[in-house]
């Protein structure tokens, strides 16, 4: 079996739309409701002979009718009723599934359901000699009154899961074959996809001529070259400019600092901020946004070898600030600050870098939330709400004073690392911070997004894998900002 190292999406393509009325032919159905609501309906019966109450999910093979019951029925548990569903389905012979909702619909809640289902229907089975084969080919909501009738939601849907699910196949490939030309490879796809996209690849001899030492000291012990690819979108008439800057490493062994083995294991996802940001400007491309975006990938591998980088080393980054190295595995930051600096020089209205940069993140905030950093209290709580909006857990993490002498150098003007074991979400922030010049401090955020990026136990609409983290949340704030 050889790997393909073509790019090919691994989501089974299913069509979504709204029916009024349930087609009996090869198809099953689904009620998505509440304990309660199910306990007034004309199933409760039947089900209770079988010892089902209302807790979670039933199939009744009878009727060909799965029944999903959720704590409410507003769009969150929705678009997660919408995963389950789906993937219920993965395993069944049926070619159709239509599901009816047990309340008042409207746009927002059948978009919801759509997504959730695109997205739950996703499998990585890029390396199965033998992958199972899905019979489900669409799936329909019943929409009895004609209560949602805009097919803009069918496309939003389509656009977004799209998206999410070539991110998680990104993500999920191995980094033997996703290095940074393969990165690269993927963006200059991108354009011939969709035409209003453009990219620009630099290689490494351009990364010199532009002064990235930090950036090309993390990739000096790989066999594999790095890449700043740069995608942009520039529509007519658009009046604002938000730059997206994403770390791409494909590999994170941790270098001369090396990682523990158990670390090492999923480290191919540490290139999931740069995968979201090629995911959310190929969304707002096909959604035909009229605001400018630019996607920054920092694409590169963090090994070891006779020439690795090394605690101890002073770099100078291309703002020219010096950066003493303690820590070869706080890597991304390194690579950011590059990236960062590119980015300013495009004269961005919002800066926005999304990173799986700490694992601190993770133990502050837990597995499935995102950090929001930044100096600008309006932009952040701005980010917070799409984020909210879009079915992203996120939230804000203040940075201080105190915490900002903790990456104070002795021998350089930073250093990579904090003096304390403690808050190194925001110290890492923070040493962005460094790399941003004072007249974008306010229009700059920060996603840490090094919890929910990679899934190692299926939640919410994320299967195993990637999950695409940031894409949602990315694209809702540049909707909302475009109309702001
Ligand atoms: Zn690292």
């Amino acid at each position: 079996m050889e790997f393909k190292t073509e790019f090919k999406t691994q989501a089974p393509h299913i069509k979504i739309g709204v029916i009024t009325k349930h087609n009996n032919k090869n198809s099953a159905q689904a009620l998505l409701t509440t304990k309660q609501a199910f306990a007034k309906s004309a199933y409760a019966k039947a089900c209770k002979a079988f010892g089902f109450e209302g807790e979670g999910k039933f199939f009744l093979q009878e009727q060909s009718l799965l029944i999903v019951c959720v704590e409410a029925l507003n769009t969150d548990s929705i678009r997660e009723g919408g995963a389950q569903i789906a993937r219920y389905f993965k395993s069944l012979p049926y070619e159709r599934v239509s599901v009816h909702i047990h309340t008042k619909l409207d746009e927002a809640k059948a978009y919801a359901l759509f997504l959730g289902a695109l997205c739950g229907i996703y499998d990585f089975t890029a390396y199965k000699s033998k992958p199972a084969k899905i019979t489900l080919k669409e799936f329909n909501l019943i929409d009895e009154k004609g209560e949602c009738k805009s097919t803009q939601i069918l496309k939003k849907a389509q656009i977004i899961a799209q998206s999410i699910n070539d991110v998680r196949d990104l993500v999920n490939t191995i980094p033997e074959i996703a290095t940074p030309k393969y990165l690269a490879k993927y963006a200059k796809q991108l354009t011939k996809d969709i035409e209003s996209i453009e990219c620009k690849v630099l290689e490494k001899e351009d990364l010199e001529r532009e002064k990235m030492g930090a950036f090309l000291a993390v990739n000096r012990a790989s066999c594999h070259a790095p890449r700043l690819i740069h995608l942009s979108y520039k529509p007519k008439d658009a009046k604002k400019k938000v730059v997206l800057v994403g770390k791409g490493l494909t590999y994170d062994c941790g270098g001369l600092s090396l990682k523990p083995a158990d670390y090492m294991v999923t480290m191919k996802a540490d290139k999931s901020g740069g995968c979201a940001v090629m995911g959310i400007i190929k969304s707002i491309a096909a959604l035909q946004a009229k605001i400018e975006v630019h996607a920054i990938v920092g694409a590169a591998e963090n090994m070891i070898g006779g020439d690795a980088y090394k605690p101890d080393d002073v770099l100078i980054s291309r703002e020219g600030k010096s950066i003493e190295v303690r820590n070869t595995d706080a890597e991304g930051r390194l690579v950011l600050a590059d990236c960062l600096s590119y980015a300013q020089d495009l004269k961005p209205d919002v800066l926005i870098d999304f990173a799986t940069l700490t694992g601190a993140c993770v133990v502050a905030l837990g597995e499935y939330t995102s950090g929001i950093m930044g100096h600008n209290d309006k932009l952040k709580a701005h980010f917070e709400k799409s984020a909210s909006e879009s079915g992203e857990l996120m939230a804000q993490l203040p940075f201080n004073q105190h915490l900002k002498k903790l990456i104070e150098s002795k021998i350089a003007d930073v250093c990579n690392v904090s003096t304390s074991r403690y808050g190194g979400a925001i110290t890492a922030g923070l040493f962005l911070s460094e790399f941003i010049r004072e007249e974008y401090k306010d229009k700059w955020l920060h996603i840490d997004i090094a919890g929910p990026a990679y899934v190692e136990r299926e939640w919410d609409i994320n299967p195993h894998g990637g999950s695409g983290a940031g894409v949602r949340a990315g694209v809702e704030f540049i909707l909302s900002y475009q109309k702001a």
